[in-house]
């Protein structure tokens, strides 16, 4: 089973606050420390002082640098917010890093999320003269929060009320002013925030991690709550119409160890379970179901470089290589550009023959594989125009590259790359429809019928992750192996590779992934009854073909474990075992099949004894 809590699995990074009658700091610090198997890049803390200032501190890296920061300052104060950040808008700096303060100085404001319309907002407050300091999408919503407060003369609440109703984005955030030290207005959707109510005191967080050691009342915001958190007073919630809502205040009965990984034994299972929202973050602002369009900010400006390319060389690593040659079928598919896949550690070595005309698509989940960045710089010197697609924003490589797109699924922490491989295949795809688009080389049919499959598909996702159990179960099985082939075609023979990766990766068993129509040129004399083969054979254009393989496999007596399509009887009949996934359009598979082949490895390298999370000898996917 899934570990079932509150808890919204996507996170990007973290909130702390505290209003009551002890000093804020220790326990701001405290509660950031509690949330750093986020992962983050900078930290920040706001505090309303004993002689009412504001006092904000901020640094880029780790919070016990924001601890030597403040050595001498003052950091009185029983109010106070506090974040670690994940960059997205703008690089990890120390003006980036949260809080941010409106135009006036007297509010501060710290963010989780995104705020996808943050430059028509912010373009509408530059007409009217407010300047930024930084260049996140938060400081646009603190001086839009400002803005209104000010011209309207309203009270803090009505202000960010009236605020969020003209943000389209994720957002949960906590906001303090300087003339209130009694009050601290908080709000959520999409990104979580929990309020934990102790004895005339509020502690705010992003999960309940930093709350539980002070209180087990909590109350978990539900999206487009408000949260009105005063001295003195109970805790009140009201919607964007100012109606007040009813509170739903729950003893918490998690503790400490439960909740670090969000509750999961390991972030991997953390990571792999995320994916379905780390999907909607990713595709979040860049479709457009309604207008039938993709919308990658990124190519606006070089649209036409990009269609008038020679050709794509993609190179990367590891997990993102394969993301790569899914990545080359479909831009070849639907942009009728040729595409070529190197290894980056190859390529930086090999003189390769790039040049003006060509696009390099840099593929690096870090933004740092030494392999890809050294790669990038020698295509760039010799004329090729780069794009990038990264998930850690203001990394090496979005520095060195023309333009690029982020991932957006947060950090990535377990060893084994899982959320950013789907995160890049899912950039890869609306990279290939948006200049399908631009060159007329898709029909507004078929875009219209991929653009809703892409809608769908986190729901699709989660249906895939319900194969957890099933999964887990298998994996008991085959735990004895030494040797597992993995078999796919077409779009999902990068995905076999991937599989044959995570295996090796996490739970030290060898495994092959193929081209499935290769077996026969070799491979197939592994075969025996001690060889588990896993098959994708989902319902597509090559269904038969992977009849005939499974046929093959199990004439030598192999152990076949198919992966396929919902309902599926054929190949599930002749197969030992089948996981069953809900059917996708063939082009999309692989952000379907990859799901069990994850699960797959994490529970063989779990009933292994396996350190998941952690693989001294292996540097992390890239
Ligand atoms: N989008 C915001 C930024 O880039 C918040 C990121 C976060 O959730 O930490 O600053």
């Amino acid at each position: 089973m899934l570990p079932k809590s509150n808890i919204v699995y996507f996170d990007m990074c973290g909130i702390v606050g505290y209003i009551g009658s002890r000093d804020a700091f220790p326990i701001l610090v405290k509660g950031l420390k509690r949330l750093e198997y986020r992962g983050y890049d900078s930290a920040g803390v706001a505090l309303l002082s004993e002689t009412n200032q504001l006092n904000v501190y901020k640094v880029k890296g780790k919070v016990s640098g924001l601890e030597e920061y403040v050595e001498g300052k003052d950091i009185s104060g029983t109010i106070g917010i506090a974040h670690t950040r994940w960059a997205t808008h703008g690089e990890p700096s120390q003006t980036n890093a949260h809080p941010h303060l409106s135009a006036s100085g007297q509010l501060a404001l710290i963010h989780n999320g995104i705020i996808e319309n943050y430059t028509v907002l912010k373009e509408k407050l530059q007409k009217k003269g407010y300047t930024f300091k930084s260049s996140t999408d938060t400081e646009v919503l603190i001086q839009l929060i400002g803005y209104i407060k000010e011209s309207g003369n309203f009270d803090l609440l009505t202000a960010v009320r009236l605020a969020l109703k003209e943000v389209i984005g994720a957002y949960a955030i906590a906001v303090i002013d300087k003339n209130n030290p009694d009050e601290v207005i908080v709000a959520r959707k999409s990104s979580p925030l929990v309020i934990g109510i102790g004895e005339n005191e509020f502690f705010i967080a992003s999960d309940a991690t930093p709350i539980i050691e002070y209180t087990d009342q909590v109350v978990y915001l539900e999206d487009e709550d408000i949260a009105i958190l005063r001295r003195g007073e109970p805790l009140k919630v009201v919607d964007f119409s100012n109606v007040e809502l009813n509170l739903e205040v729950k003893t918490t009965e998690l503790n400490l160890g439960q909740l670090e990984k969000g509750g999961f034994p390991h972030f991997m299972l953390k990571e792999i379970i995320e994916q379905p929202d780390c999907l909607k973050d990713c595709m979040r602002g860049r479709l457009r179901v309604q207008e039938n369009e993709v919308i990658l900010s990124a190519i606006i400006d070089h649209k036409d470089q990009l269609i008038q390319a020679k050709r794509f060389i993609i190179i990367a690593c590891g997990t993102s290589w394969h993301a790569g040659l899914i990545g080359r079928q479909l831009l070849e598919n639907f942009c009728r550009i040729p595409v070529q896949v190197e290894y980056a550690s190859e390529f930086r070595y090999s003189n390769p023959v790039v040049g003006e005309g060509d696009v390099v698509i840099a593929i690096s989940q870090s933004g740092e594989t030494a392999d890809t960045l050294a790669a990038v710089e020698l295509a760039r010197q010799k004329g090729a125009f780069i794009y990038g697609i990264c998930n850690a924003v203001g990394s090496s490589i979005p520095r060195s590259t023309h333009t690029g797109s982020y991932i957006h699924v947060g950090p990535e922490i377990g060893v084994a790359s899982t959320k950013a491989f789907t995160g890049q295949v899912t950039v890869l795809a609306l990279l290939a429809l948006t200049l399908a688009q631009v060159k007329g080389t898709i029909s507004g049919e078929e875009l219209k019928e991929i653009l809703k499959e892409l809608e769908v598909l986190p729901e699709k996702m989660k249906k895939a992750l319900d194969a957890n159990e099933q999964i887990a179960f298998l994996s008991k099985i085959f735990t004895y192996a030494h040797n597992f082939i993995y078999l796919g075609r077409g779009y999902n023979y990068p995905v076999a590779l991937e599989g044959a990766l995570k295996l090796k990766e996490i739970s030290y068993i060898h495994a092959e992934g193929y081209p499935a129509a290769e077996m026969k040129h070799g491979p197939i004399a592994l075969i025996d009854a001690e060889m588990p083969v896993v098959v994708i054979a989902t319902r597509n254009s090559l269904y038969e073909k992977l009849l005939s393989n499974v046929q093959e496999i199990k004439a030598r007596k192999g152990r076949a474990i198919a992966i396929v399509s919902e309902g599926d009887k054929t190949i599930s009949g002749i197969a030992d075992y089948s996981i069953e996934l809900p059917e996708t359009l063939e082009a999309l598979d692989p952000l379907i099949t990859t799901i069990p082949l994850q699960l797959m490895a994490y529970h063989i390298a779990v009933c292994k004894g396996k350190d998941v999370d952690h693989n001294p000898g292996i540097w992390q996917s890239q």
